[in-house]
């Protein structure tokens, strides 16, 4: 198999004869002519069924995760709806506690009326989600790191930990992508992406996949529903999106780089409550993130001092955000340039999250001109007596 690097160009891509275009064309139409009556599973019929771009993306992803299939989908929930309609009403799911506030509301909102049964448990450790296992439980749901907190859970201790007991486990790799962590090598059933993230890069597609270990009935029937269901990305945007992913592994190089960088910055400023980073020493998941991850990644989440609590220590939060000038305030992660925001705002009424948190979004501008950004940004915030 070639390295990581080298697939990431030409894995999915039939490899052009004489004459032929070098760079894939975006096949735009919607039918493919018929030779004789009726339809036959595998002939060209109609683009949501088959898409020679989704085909070539859902080939490159499934070969960067190490996977024998993907299903690439309109966004990272549809995908994740896809995943909770292969269940069976009365099935029990396992998340995160901390799981990204639109899954929670999926699952809550959503799938709880249609009669699946969830928990939400703390997984930095495994005690927790071997305490909530049930017979009828059916998933396990890890986000690692997770967000916004970003705790890690250690991937091979839960799929030992399940196995056998009829429930898949699948990786939420969305924050790593596989440049920097590869669940399905480590025991992982089925890996799910928001693919606007950091594999897009670059803010301007919308996408989700899932990838599976094994073809077995369960990614049959998340297959099946992506068909019947029809959250089919469009041509345009598989086609982008693979081309993006040509460069993924010199953007998370770089991704990891500057997230490093930044993270050793804000834990030695004395505006700085807290900094949650992977990469830090000081992280209460550094030894799992070490031994299954490759690089930490471009998310750092940090917690402010501020004079007030609760949620004036927020808007002192919020204030320090509005004074950076290159940083955007802005939501959502993984493009080229650097994006802060205070979730808690964003996650709305029942978010958990500190009230002085800001999540960063490391891009790849030049880090000294992202540290001067923040050092400017953090200067003007009133410090609590005393520091
Ligand atoms: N998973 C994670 C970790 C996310 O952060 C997000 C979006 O922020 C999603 C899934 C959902 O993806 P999308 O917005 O593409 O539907």
């Amino acid at each position: 198999m070639s390295r990581f690097e080298t697939r990431a160009i030409h894995a999915g891509k039939p490899r052009p004869s004489k004459g032929e275009d070098l760079v894939p064309p975006i096949h735009r139409s919607t039918v493919y002519a018929l030779d004789k009556e009726g339809y036959e599973e595998g002939d060209p019929n109609y683009t949501r069924y088959d898409n020679p771009n989704r085909r070539q993306l859902e080939g490159l992803l499934a070969d960067l995760e190490e996977g024998t299939g993907c299903a690439a989908f309109a966004s990272g929930v549809a995908a994740a709806t896809a995943v909770f309609q292969a269940l069976d009403p009365g099935d029990h799911v396992l998340m995160p506690d901390d799981v990204y506030a639109g899954n929670r509301k999926l699952v809550r909102e959503l799938f709880g009326r249609w009669g699946l049964q969830y928990d939400f448990v703390p997984m930095s450790g495994t005690g927790r989600i071997e305490e909530a296992l049930r017979d009828n439980t059916r998933l396990v749901w890890l986000e690692t790191p997770s967000n916004p907190m970003l705790n890690i859970t250690d991937i091979a201790a839960v799929c030992e930990m399940v196995d056998g007991s009829g429930a898949k486990v699948l990786v939420d790799n969305t924050f790593l992508t596989p440049f920097n962590q590869r669940p399905l090598t480590l025991g992982a059933d089925l890996v799910l992406h928001s693919t606007t993230k950091f594999l897009g890069g670059h803010s301007d597609i919308q996408g989700g996949a899932v990838i599976a270990r094994e073809e077995d009935s369960f990614m049959e029937l998340i297959r099946d529903i992506q068909v019947t269901a029809g959250a089919v990305p469009s041509p345009e945007d598989c086609w982008l999106l693979a081309r993006s992913i040509q460069t993924l592994s010199y953007r998370m190089r770089a991704h990891n780089q500057n997230g490093m960088e930044l993270a050793l910055f804000l834990q030695n400023h004395p505006a700085v409550e807290k900094v949650y980073y992977p990469g830090l020493a000081t992280h209460a998941g550094y030894e799992n993130a070490q031994k299954q991850m490759s690089g930490f990644g471009g998310m750092i989440s940090f917690l402010l001092k501020t004079r007030a609590q609760g949620g004036e220590a927020g808007l002192e939060a919020v204030r320090a955000v509005a004074g950076s000038r290159l940083i955007q305030r802005a939501t959502s992660l993984g493009g080229v340039e650097s994006t802060w925001e205070h979730r808690r705002s964003s996650e709305g009424e029942d978010s958990e999250t500190p009230h002085n948190l800001v999540r960063i979004s490391v891009g790849l501008e030049h880090e000294e001109d992202l540290k001067a950004d923040l050092e400017r940004a953090l200067e003007g915030l009133e410090r609590p007596a005393g520091d």
